[in-house]
C-alpha cells in the first residue's frame, strides 16, 4: 500500500484551518492512532455557520447547470479516489477494503444521481377557476443547512445529504462521527478539487458534537437539520430543533426482521440473508437483526446458513480476503456479547462463532433463540444472527412489527400473492423481497415509527431540500 495522505485539519469557507486542539483517531483493528485531527470548538461552529449564510444567496442563485457541473465533476473525482478512500475507512473504523470499495461507488452514486436530477427541479402550474389568475409553483432550496453523520458508513452518509442538498441551492455544514471524521475531510478536498465555493460545503471535525452543535440548532437561519444516527440523539435533536422550526430529516435504528416461508428459495434466501447480515459487520441500520424461518426448512436453513458463515473470513479490514473487521468500540463489543450470553442463558443453541479477540467477534449463529432475548428486543449492531422458527404467516408479520422502529424488512418466498400480502402487512420503510441490499441511490431510503422521519435517495430526497413557493399571478 503506498503511504496515504488526507487531510486533519477542519474545512471551514473553502480553506483549511489548522488547531492546536486535537482528537486521535484510533484504529478499531491495531488500537494504534491513525490521525490526531483538528478538534472544533463552538468557535469554529459559529465561523462555518456564519460562512454557509453567507455563500447561500450566491450558490441558490447559481443556475441548476451550474450546481450539476460541481457535482458532476466532485463525483468524478470520488470514483477516480475510490482506493485511498476505501483505505481510509478501513483505517479510521475497520471496514473491509471490498466493502469499503462498494460503498465508494454507492457513495458516488448519490452524487451522480443528484448531478442529474438538479436540472430536474421543475415547477407547476394549476389550473385556477378564474380566468384571470394564474397559479404558478416553484420549488426553492431550504436554506443552509446542518448534517450529523454516524460512523459506519463514513462516506455514503455523507453524500447521501450533501448531495441532494447541494443540487436544490442549499448549503451544508457537516458533523461527521468522532469516530470516522478522515473520509469526511477527504470527501471536502474533492468538493474542494471539484470548484466546489467557499461556504457551499463544509466539514467541522470535533470530539464535542453537542457543542459544535448548539450553534446550528439555536440559529433561526439554520433551516434544516439532517440526521443520521442512533434513535435517542436524533429525538433529543427534533426537540431541540423545533425551537427555531427547522425542517429535520431523521434517519435512526433499525432492527430488521428476515421472515423466510418454506416456499422460498433456500439458497438464495441463505445468501441474501448473509449479505443482508454480515455486511460491515452487522454494524448497519438496514443490518438482519432478528430472523425467521417457517418450521418445514427451519434446520435446512439454520445448516446451510451455518456453513457460508464459517467461512467468512475475519480479520485485517485492509487485508484483500477480509470479509468481517473489528467492532468499532469496546461499547459496541460489550453490547455483541450481551446479547449472545442472554440469548444462551434463555436456552438458544450456539451453532457457530460465539467467541470474541481484541474488538474482533466471531460470525456467529444461534438457533431458538427465545423471542424475549435482547437480540429480539434491541438493535443488536454486529455480526450476530439470531434465529426462530415460525409457523404461521400471521404469526411471523405479528413477531416482525412487534418492534418499536420500522427501517428495513426482508421477506424470501416464491408465492406471488404472499410477497404483496407480507409485505404491504411489514411496518416498515423498505421491503427486500428475496434482496437482502435493497439501498441504492435512485430509490427512497428511510423508516417509521422511532427509525425516524423523512428520506434519503431519488426524487424523494431531493424533496427534503426544499421548500413550495405559491406564486399567484392576476393579469
Ligand atoms: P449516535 O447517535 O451516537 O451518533 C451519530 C452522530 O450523532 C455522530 O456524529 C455523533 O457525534 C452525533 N452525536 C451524538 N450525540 C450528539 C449530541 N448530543 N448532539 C449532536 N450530535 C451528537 O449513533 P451511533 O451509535 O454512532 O450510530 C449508530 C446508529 O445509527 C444505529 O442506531 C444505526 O441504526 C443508526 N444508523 C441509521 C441509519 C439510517 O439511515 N437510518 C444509517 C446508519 C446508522
Amino acid at each position: 500500500m503506498e503511504r496515504l495522505e488526507f487531510p486533519k485539519e477542519a474545512f471551514l469557507d473553502g480553506a483549511w484551518r489548522s488547531l492546536p486542539r486535537r482528537f486521535s483517531v484510533v484504529s478499531p483493528a491495531t488500537g494504534e492512532v491513525v490521525a490526531e485531527v483538528a478538534d472544533c470548538g463552538e468557535e469554529e461552529a459559529k465561523e462555518a455557520l456564519e460562512a454557509a449564510v453567507r455563500a447561500f444567496p450566491a450558490w441558490s442563485r447559481a443556475t441548476a447547470y451550474e450546481r450539476a457541473g460541481v457535482l458532476r465533476r466532485w463525483y468524478e473525482l470520488i470514483l477516480k479516489h475510490q482506493e485511498p478512500l476505501a483505505q481510509l475507512m478501513a483505517l479510521e473504523m475497520g471496514k473491509p477494503l471490498k466493502e469499503g470499495r462498494a460503498e465508494v461507488a454507492y457513495a458516488a452514486g448519490f452524487v451522480e444521481w443528484y448531478a442529474e436530477e438538479a436540472k430536474r427541479i421543475y415547477g407547476e402550474t394549476v389550473p385556477s377557476q378564474f380566468p384571470h389568475k394564474r397559479i404558478l409553483v416553484r420549488y426553492e432550496p431550504v436554506g443552509p443547512v446542518y448534517g450529523i453523520t454516524p460512523w459506519n458508513f463514513p462516506a455514503a452518509m455523507v453524500t447521501r445529504k450533501a448531495a441532494p442538498a447541494l443540487a436544490a441551492g442549499c448549503t451544508f455544514v457537516l458533523k461527521p462521527a468522532e469516530e470516522s471524521p478522515l473520509t469526511a475531510l477527504y470527501l471536502a478536498r474533492l468538493f474542494q478539487e471539484a470548484g466546489g465555493p467557499p461556504g457551499v460545503f463544509q466539514v467541522l471535525p470535533t470530539s464535542d458534537p453537542e457543542g459544535v452543535s448548539r450553534p446550528f440548532l439555536e440559529d433561526e437561519r439554520i433551516r434544516k437539520l439532517t440526521f443520521t444516527g442512533s434513535t435517542e440523539v436524533g429525538v433529543r435533536l427534533y426537540e431541540r430543533a423545533a425551537r427555531t422550526l427547522k425542517r429535520v430529516s431523521l434517519e435512526l435504528g433499525g432492527g430488521a426482521p428476515v421472515l423466510v416461508f418454506a416456499d422460498a428459495d433456500l439458497e438464495r434466501a441463505v445468501e441474501e440473508t448473509l449479505r443482508a447480515k454480515f455486511r460491515n459487520a452487522g454494524e448497519s441500520c438496514v443490518a438482519a437483526n432478528r430472523i425467521f424461518v417457517e418450521a418445514p426448512i427451519a434446520e435446512a436453513f439454520a445448516q446451510a446458513y451455518a456453513e457460508r458463515v464459517r467461512a467468512l473470513k475475519v480479520g485485517d479490514p485492509l487485508s484483500e480476503e477480509t470479509d468481517i473487521g473489528p467492532l468499532v468500540n469496546e461499547a459496541a463489543l460489550r453490547k455483541v456479547q450481551a446479547h449472545v450470553e442472554d440469548a444462551l442463558a434463555l436456552g438458544a443453541r450456539l451453532v457457530v462463532g460465539g467467541e470474541a479477540k481484541g474488538l474482533f467477534f466471531a460470525p456467529t449463529v444461534l438457533l431458538d433463540v427465545k423471542r424475549e432475548s435482547l437480540l429480539f428486543r434491541e438493535e443488536t449492531f454486529g455480526p450476530v444472527a439470531p434465529i426462530t422458527v415460525f409457523r404461521e404467516e400471521e404469526e411471523a408479520v405479528s413477531w416482525a412489527n412487534a418492534f418499536p422502529v420500522g427501517l428495513a424488512a426482508y421477506v424470501f418466498t416464491r408465492d406471488l400473492s404472499r410477497a404483496f400480502r407480507v409485505s404491504e402487512a411489514l411496518a416498515y420503510g423498505i421491503v427486500g423481497v428475496n434482496d437482502g441490499v435493497p439501498s441504492t441511490p435512485q430509490a427512497p431510503f428511510g423508516g417509521v415509527k422511532r427509525s425516524g422521519l423523512g428520506r434519503e435517495g431519488g426524487k424523494w430526497g431531493l424533496e427534503e431540500y426544499l421548500e413550495v413557493k405559491y406564486v399567484s399571478l392576476g393579469l
